[in-house]
């Protein structure tokens, strides 16, 4: 009698929190367990993924926003309380992400910052698949680029009143977000910055009409499809989902692949190096410039990446002004002398900018004694590095690879 009790127990125990979905025939849990997904976005879209993602038991997550929880996100956010707000939104999604993850080893890592300037290149390529919970075009664009260049699966979201769509690119076999890009697209793209690709001051930020529910629908169905690709069953590749709620219309839509499109660019080779974004341009080209990399007169091509502005003359006066920054760091009324600063003058008399493309072993000495950070590359980014000969290498700054997902990077084979 007391074997049969135990047998019950046992069972009981092991009893799987994922029991019901290991029924589906080509469930594969295990793949789940072991499966790196990103989620750009942790606002109202963002939560229910994350919330979908711990429950299905997703054992590895990285969670990307730059803004702060405000009141008005409480009705579309299932993992924010009241008392979160002020919090960042990415470190307050991993946290009940972690909780909420019914595997237990289960890792998150997080990244706060500006995803399109900030977030390096090289990240995209340690995951699996990209889920794009975002809320503007200028983003959506960046990181298909980024999937595009390093060929990994991009799920994005939207929503707009009680409608939403989920579109399934799969570079390079697939379209691409880009590939149907309409000019008001590329205009809202450019929202954040001047005429002359600096930054504004401020900027409205995007208030779409939009529910809980509608979130819940179009991550629903996102998280669905990211499930198919873990496990290798077909997803809705190439294909945009779209689900009208006013008059429940549903529809799928094939999505063309535009040969010309600009996004379609990628690399074919990524050197791992040791090097972060901390190590100086002056390292990092004696690095390159070895005769087993790139060899001798190597440069660091910044054309097609970032362009960086060395000195500018003032907008009002015309006197030389030292800047060496990246242009997405500076700010549209920064180039203005200190004697101007103090004048009301409005016009625009003096354009003149000196920007740099390539950077050498015989660039100033400003510049080499400059860290990769400081000329705007960020952590785990790839640099294009071009040899003497004109053809290109990319070097990854793998040495900060433990710096961005703490986490993650544990279990992976490196
Ligand atoms: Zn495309
Ligand atoms: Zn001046």
């Amino acid at each position: 009698m007391e074997t049969v009790f135990k047998i019950i127990n046992t069972s009981a125990n092991k009893e799987s929190p994922f029991d019901r979905q290991e029924r589906i025939s080509w469930w594969d849990q295990k793949k789940l367990r072991d499966a790196k997904v990103i989620v750009v976005g942790a606002g109202a879209i963002g939560n229910e993924t994350l919330k979908n993602l711990a429950l299905l038991g997703i054992g590895n997550v990285m969670v990307c926003d730059m803004d702060v929880i405000s009141t008005s996100n409480l009705s579309r956010t299932v993992l924010f309380k009241k008392d979160d707000v002020g919090k960042k939104k990415a470190i307050v999604a991993a946290e009940r992400f972690k909780e909420m993850n019914l595997e237990e080893n289960a890792m998150v890592d997080c990244f706060i910052g500006d995803i399109v300037w900030d977030l390096g290149t090289g990240v995209y390529r340690y995951f699996d698949v990209v889920l794009g919970c975002l809320d503007n075009v200028e983003t959506r664009f960046k990181v298909n680029r980024m999937c595009w260049m390093a060929s990994r699966p991009f799920i994005d979201a939207g929503i707009n009143e009680l409608a939403g769509s989920v579109s399934v690119f799969n570079a390079p076999k697939t379209a691409c977000y880009e590939c149907n890009a309409s000019e008001s697209q590329y205009k809202a793209a450019r929202v954040r910055y001047s005429c002359d690709d600096f930054k504004k001051r401020s900027i409205s930020e995007g208030r779409a009409p939009t529910t809980q529910v509608a979130s819940a629908l179009v991550s629903a169905m996102q998280v669905q499809e990211a499930v198919k690709i873990i496990c290798n069953k077909q997803a809705a590749y190439g294909k945009k989902i779209y689900y009208q709620g006013t008059n429940n219309a549903f529809d799928l839509i094939d999505l063309k692949k535009n040969e010309n499109c600009l996004a379609h660019v990628s690399y074919d080779k990524v050197i791992e190096t040791g090097m972060t974004n901390q190590t100086t341009a002056g390292e990092f080209l004696d690095f390159v410039s070895r005769a087993e990399n790139s060899g001798a007169n190597s440069v660091i091509d910044l054309r097609g990446d970032r362009s960086f502005l060395q000195t500018a003359k003032c907008r009002f006066c015309g006197k030389a002004i030292d800047v060496y920054k990246p242009s997405f760091r500076i700010f549209f009324d920064e180039l203005i002398c200190d004697s101007c600063k103090s004048k009301d003058i409005t016009k625009d008399e003096h354009e003149e900018r000196n920007y740099i493309s390539d950077i050498t072993l015989s660039s100033d000495s400003k510049l080499l004694n400059m860290s990769l950070d400081e000329i705007g590359f960020p952590k785990l980014h790839i640099i294009a590095v071009r040899n003497a000969e004109g053809s290109y290498k990319y070097y990854e700054l793998s040495g900060d690879l433990h710096n961005v997902m703490p986490n993650i990077h544990k279990g992976l084979q490196c």
